[in-house]
């Protein structure tokens, strides 16, 4: 099926960027051979899933979409693969994605953009498009992504599948080539909520090589997630149902919170009363991250090395300025003069302030409340095309899914129905630090 519609030409949806043929293979011989046996098998005993491009994995390219690491293969796998590998996961590929995970609709990547699989001239959302589109279409059961701003619940929501921001330090980071340190985080694509919990069981835990991951105890998500969600406190903030929130998506949103009601929920309205300020925030604090991040590509290390320089700083220059694209520079010039001498205080301390009011909101409110209903997006996916010349235009399409980033809470996107004109329409679920428990049992009653 990849062979047959995931090209880069035409109408096909390009969500693989390359393909680990061999080792899929061997492992799915591997498999075969513990069956043969009648050895017991893993949780994901050959199921295949493929990976977003951000992440390490060993002797096989991973660009991160950006020509600045054409060619870059690293000698190791990211945690999260080998815990996969680990537990029978069939490695497909690798999976298109925008330039070092910044964009909200995949146009970015320096590889070609991704179509939407239900409706091709359409984007699957970003940065994770990939990974949301690759399960749309069928080609994985499963796919990991990497959510900083909104990168796997906005793509999730834009294809119709489950796509799970867990807590900040639930996930190993180790392996995952960073953007914003702060924010970065990995999770899985599926298209059902239990394969969700099933991937998350695998996914979670501390890793001693990734220092902010938590030594905080795992719990058996898959057991309780059938319980029934009565008596649970649904709270619904009225920030997110503002101006700009598109009629369709309005209804359905309230459709799932008269289900939730109907099944013994209790509903309140509350507020999160800095939430205007998340998308400022976050372009503040993932920029000044990201001009850091990224002064490791310098052409000395990984991947390009512009040719014909006389000294090392035009090699350095010539390097990023053949290897980043648009956005990536961008962002570079809008951190490096939010972290200057002079403008740190009045930006980045600043910004720094805010995260820490915007994460007492969700604690606030998580007091009165077990659960938060939102939408996920304020639009259905736009056109391929429609927004690319507009940067603020593209920021404001993560209206709804950077202040959890901030926060560091779980959070996850499910379907819930589409529009008159058949696109997709994803609702957010928002839970408390380590919860995921919960959230994902409140899901399983949405699906
Ligand atoms: N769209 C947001 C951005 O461009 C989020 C990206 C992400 O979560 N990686 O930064």
């Amino acid at each position: 099926r990849i062979a047959k519609t995931d090209g880069p030409h035409g109408k096909d949806i390009h969500s693989f960027l390359a393909l680990t043929r061999e080792r899929a293979l061997a492992q799915a011989a591997r498999i075969d051979a513990m069956a043969a046996k009648g050895e017991p098998l893993p949780p994901l005993a050959g199921v295949p899933i493929g990976i977003k491009d951000v992440l390490a994995t060993q002797g096989a390219p991973s660009t991160a979409g950006s020509l600045i690491l054409k060619g870059y293969t690293p000698p190791y796998d990211a945690t999260v693969v080998k815990k996969l590998e680990a537990a029978g996961a069939v490695i497909l590929g690798k999976l298109n994605c925008d330039e070092f995970a910044m964009g909200s609709s995949n146009e970015n990547s320096a590889y070609g953009p991704v179509r939407n699989p239900r409706a091709l001239d359409r984007v699957p959302g970003g940065s994770s498009g990939g990974s949301a589109a690759a399960v749309a279409a069928n080609f994985a059961v499963a796919t990991l992504g990497t959510d900083t701003g909104g990168s796997i619940r906005q793509p999730a929501a834009f294809c119709g599948v489950v796509g799970l921001l867990p807590t900040y330090g639930r996930v190993s980071r180790y392996g995952l080539i960073a953007f914003a340190s702060s924010l970065d985080r990995v999770g899985p694509f599926t298209r059902t909520v239990r394969d969700t919990a099933t991937m998350l069981q695998v996914l979670a835990g501390e890793d001693p090589l990734d220092a902010t991951s938590a030594d905080i105890p795992v719990a058996d998500y898959l057991t309780d997630l059938d319980k029934p969600v009565t008596g649970l406190r649904v709270g619904v903030p009225e920030e997110y149902f503002g101006e700009g929130l598109d009629p369709e998506i309005r209804t359905a949103i309230e459709t799932v919170i008269a289900g939730l009601e109907k099944d013994g929920c209790t509903v309140t309205k509350v507020s999160l009363p800095h939430t205007r300020h998340a998308i400022p925030t976050y372009y503040v604090i993932a920029t000044a991250e990201a001009s850091s991040n990224l002064s490791r590509f310098d052409g000395v290390r990984f991947g390009l090395r512009a040719p014909e320089s006389n000294t090392l700083s035009s090699m350095f220059r010539k390097t990023r300025d053949e290897g980043f694209g648009a956005e990536v520079k961008r962002r570079i010039l809008l951190g490096t003069y939010a972290l200057s001498a002079g403008y740190y205080d009045a930006y980045y301390a600043k910004a720094q302030q805010v995260r820490t009011l915007l994460t007492r909101d969700f604690l606030n409110a998580f007091q009165s409340c077990d659960i938060l209903v939102a939408p996920m997006t304020p639009t259905p996916p736009f056109k391929i095309g429609e927004k690319s010349d507009d940067p603020v235009a593209m920021y404001l399409a993560d209206i709804y899914s950077v202040a959890a980033s901030l926060a560091g809470i779980c959070g996850i996107s499910v379907p819930c129905g589409e529009t008159k004109s058949g696109l997709p329409i994803g609702v957010q679920l928002m839970g408390r630090h380590f919860d995921e428990a919960t959230l994902l049992r409140v899901a399983q009653a949405v699906e």
